[in-house]
């Protein structure tokens, strides 16, 4: 089971800002930007590699979610990242999407 379970399950604390039946967004524990907010699916699919063609609405939802987040939090410019598997840097198994927003951002990413 992976940590994001535990904070879907109610395990473990988390500064949770949306959530329904199948999508939950919270606070990330050491934020890279004033706002870092997790978007995950409530169902266990542990990365963008592994989605199912079954998965695209719902992954859909988690982008929709982000942008809505994003507005509530009153941002214009932000960004979306997704890791997929560990030499990208990937480091919990349970598919998400950073939205980071806050400050101004570099490109390429590191
Ligand atoms: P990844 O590196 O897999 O793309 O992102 C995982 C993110 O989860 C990291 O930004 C990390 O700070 C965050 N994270 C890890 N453990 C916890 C936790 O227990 N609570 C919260 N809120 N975020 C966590």
């Amino acid at each position: 089971m992976t940590i994001f379970q535990k904070i879907i399950d109610r395990e473990i604390p988390a500064d949770i800002v949306y959530e329904d039946e199948e999508v939950c967004a919270f606070r990330d524990i050491n934020p890279q930007a004033p706002v870092h907010i997790l978007i995950i699916p409530k169902k266990r699919l542990p990365s963008v590699s592994q989605m199912a063609g079954a998965d695209e609405t719902l992954v859909g939802k988690l982008f929709y979610r982000a942008a809505r987040i994003a507005e509530k939090e009153k941002l214009d410019d932000y960004r979306l990242v997704v890791n997929n598997g560990v030499g990208a840097g990937q480091t919990v198994f349970h598919l998400h999407v950073h939205l980071l927003g806050g400050r101004a951002f570099g490109w390429p990413p590191g």
